[in-house]
């Protein structure tokens, strides 16, 4: 079982206990160079969740909007 099998089958969004996707979003940083960051993406929420230095930040405070671009 890889890391990704792992999150996605003992991860479980905080709101509504739904499964969780591994993805990335891609963020410009201050020098505008492009960098890919992983998230959680919950679909039945339309929200994702950071992963801050490998680890998932499963908070409901910290669930962002997805824009629809994913
Ligand atoms: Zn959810």
């Amino acid at each position: 079982m890889n890391i990704k099998e792992m999150i996605e089958e003992f991860l479980v969004c905080p709101k509504c206990k739904g499964q969780l996707e591994l993805s990335t979003i891609n963020n410009k940083t201050e020098e505008s160079n492009i960098c890919e960051y992983p998230i959680l993406i919950c679909r039945s929420c339309d929200v994702y969740y950071p992963i801050e230095d490998d680890i998932p930040v499963l908070l409901i405070d910290e669930a962002r909007k997805l824009d629809g671009n994913n």
